[in-house]
Order: C-alpha cells, then sequence, then structure tokens
C-alpha cells in the first residue's frame, strides 16, 4: 500500500520534472531562434541633464516581442542566456544595434546622445573578448566612442579582478565611458572605485524610490552624490517617479536622471520624436 503509493509519487515527480525539462528545452530553443527570427528587440530609455534640461544620453534595454507571450522584460530570459552560454552573441548583438541605432541618429540631425549598453557579467569573463568586440564594434558602425558607454554592475567588478581591470582599462583606452549600475546593491566601497577606469555611477533605484520618506535613503543618496563629486565621477539617479526626488537631486547636484519621470524605454523611432520635441522634466519651471 505505502510502497504503491510512493511509487505513484515518484510517478508524479517524474512526470512533473520531464514537463520542467521540456518546458525548458523549449524556452531554450524559443531564444535561440528568437534572435534569428528578429523577435529580439533594443529599446532606448532617455537619459536627462539635469542642470541641462535637455537629453543627453540613453539606456539600451533589450525585449524579447514573442509571438504568444507578447513582450517579454529581460530579467525573464537574460539568466536563461547566461546559462545556456547564449549571452556574449546576444550581447554582442545588442552592442551592434545601439551603435548602429546611435549612428542614425547622429545622421538624422539630432543632437548627439551617449547610448549606454549593460554589460552581463558573463562578458567580462577570463575567456570572453568584450574589448575586442567593442572595437569591432566601432569601427564596424563608424561610432565615435565618446558616443557609447558600458554599464557593468558592481558584482562583476568582484569577480576575476585582474582580467576583468585589463579589459575594462582596454575599453577605456578605446575612448567607451564605464558605469557602475545600480550603485549600493552590491559591496564595492567608493574607494575601491577610485581605482577603477569608471565614469559614472548609476545610483539604484531602490535608494531613489523613498528618497523622500526615508531619511537613510536621503543621507545615503546624497554623501554618494558628494563622494563621487571628489573622484571626478558623474552621478545619474535611476528610477525617478517624482518631482520631490527630481527637487532632491538637484539640489544635491545630480548630474543626470533616468526614470519613467521622463520615459520609459521606447522603441527607436519614439525616442527620435522625444528628441526633437526636446523633452525635458515635466515643469522645470517647478523644479529648484
Ligand atoms: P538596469 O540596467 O538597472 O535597467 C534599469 C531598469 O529599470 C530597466 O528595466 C528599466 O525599464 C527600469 N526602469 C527605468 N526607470 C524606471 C522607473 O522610473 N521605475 C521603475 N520601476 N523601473 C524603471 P528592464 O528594461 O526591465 O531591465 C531590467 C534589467 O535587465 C536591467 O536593469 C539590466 O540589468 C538587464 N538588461 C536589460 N537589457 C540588457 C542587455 O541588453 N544586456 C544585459 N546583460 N542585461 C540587460
Ligand atoms: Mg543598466
Ligand atoms: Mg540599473
Ligand atoms: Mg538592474
Amino acid at each position: 500500500e505505502a510502497k504503491s503509493a510512493g511509487g505513484g509519487a515518484f510517478r508524479l515527480y517524474r512526470e512533473d520534472m520531464n514537463e520542467r525539462v521540456k518546458a525548458r528545452l523549449l524556452q531554450e530553443h524559443q531564444l535561440r531562434l528568437a534572435l534569428e527570427k528578429g523577435e529580439l528587440v533594443v529599446w532606448y530609455q532617455p537619459r536627462v541633464d539635469i542642470a541641462k534640461q535637455r537629453i543627453v544620453g540613453a539606456e539600451a534595454l533589450l525585449r524579447w516581442q514573442h509571438p504568444e507571450r507578447g513582450l517579454v522584460p529581460p530579467n525573464e530570459f537574460i539568466p536563461l542566456a547566461e546559462e545556456i552560454g547564449l549571452i556574449e552573441e546576444l550581447g554582442t548583438w545588442v552592442l551592434k544595434t545601439a551603435c548602429r541605432q546611435n549612428r542614425l541618429w547622429q545622421a538624422s540631425g539630432l543632437p548627439p546622445l551617449k547610448v549606454s549598453v549593460n554589460i552581463s557579467p558573463h562578458q567580462l569573463a577570463p575567456e570572453s573578448s568584450i574589448s575586442q568586440a567593442v572595437q569591432d564594434t566601432l569601427r564596424e558602425t563608424g561610432l565615435d566612442p565618446k558616443w557609447l558607454e558600458l554599464e557593468i554592475t558592481e558584482s562583476s567588478l568582484m569577480q576575476n579582478v585582474e582580467s576583468t581591470l585589463t579589459k575594462l582599462v582596454e575599453i577605456r583606452d578605446a575612448g567607451v565611458s564605464i558605469s557602475i549600475d545600480d550603485f549600493g546593491t552590491g559591496y564595492s566601497s567608493l574607494s575601491y572605485l577610485r581605482h577603477l577606469p569608471v565614469d559614472a555611477l548609476k545610483i539604484d533605484q531602490s535608494f531613489i524610490r523613498d528618497i523622500s520618506a526615508s531619511r537613510d535613503n536621503a543621507a545615503i543618496v546624497s554623501a554618494t552624490i558628494a563622494l563621487a563629486h571628489t573622484m571626478d565621477l558623474k552621478v545619474v539617479a535611476e528610477g525617478v517617479t517624482t518631482e520631490d526626488q527630481v527637487r532632491f537631486l538637484q539640489s544635491h547636484e545630480c548630474d543626470e536622471v533616468q526614470g519613467y519621470i521622463l520615459s520609459p524605454a521606447v522603441p527607436p523611432d519614439d525616442l527620435s520624436r522625444l528628441l526633437r520635441q526636446g523633452k525635458v522634466l515635466s515643469r522645470p519651471g517647478q523644479v529648484h
């Protein structure tokens, strides 16, 4: 009796596992095909310079236009791409797409933008050739390197320190900027960053979210901006959604703002429109 019940449970477990393995294999297959079928797209979220009150940059953000699932956000498929060893190819594709797009914007007479591209920690692994990919891309697209920035996370700076540093120096020497994404969520200190070839910090949106309500977060953000400036680092605030946040950031001399208050990530043509309109933060006159 107990034995047969156990057997049944085991069979159920096995069936369940088979289903999950099948679903995963299908997803893996679909993701590989998606790149070939052109279902992957890069959208762009503008960044505004608070002092200049104009769009000076945009972050390239990957999306999957899935025929059945609709628009799939990157957090739902990038981990899979990393797991199955597809992230290098995918990352290089994003890099090329973003540089080509930036050239197109420039060719159409729009004010120049610095486009930033997210780099997975896997792309900085010792055996990877990110700096070569960056240089090839710049040559192929003809983009001036000063209009390209790579966003890397704090945690990728902590892995393979020596080889990562070599890569970053090569990229920097090629004239490309480097920013630290989601700053504050990892363990790197500002004094550690002093020794790294870094140009900008992007303060994670979790610190910005309740900047007005949490005195701790307000203190962290204002101290980070002040210290970063003493080290000649530019500071970008991520996930800005309210005018109160903009006011706070402006009064603490944060350099740039990115967030839904301005725009979410949009397709390339929509960004052109925002640029032509000269879209800035809402009610700039109210911002002190
Ligand atoms: P991230 O690099 O920190 O990008 C910022 C994320 O915050 C984006 O989510 C963006 O849409 C979202 N965001 C921007 N403003 C606001 C706001 O005001 N409120 C809120 N709630 N969210 C805001 P997204 O596009 O879903 O991307 C998530 C993460 O996926 C990115 O975080 C990045 O780590 C990763 N990712 C995106 N594209 C790529 C890529 O091409 N390569 C790699 N390796 N990772 C990517
Ligand atoms: Mg980013
Ligand atoms: Mg971020
Ligand atoms: Mg993030």
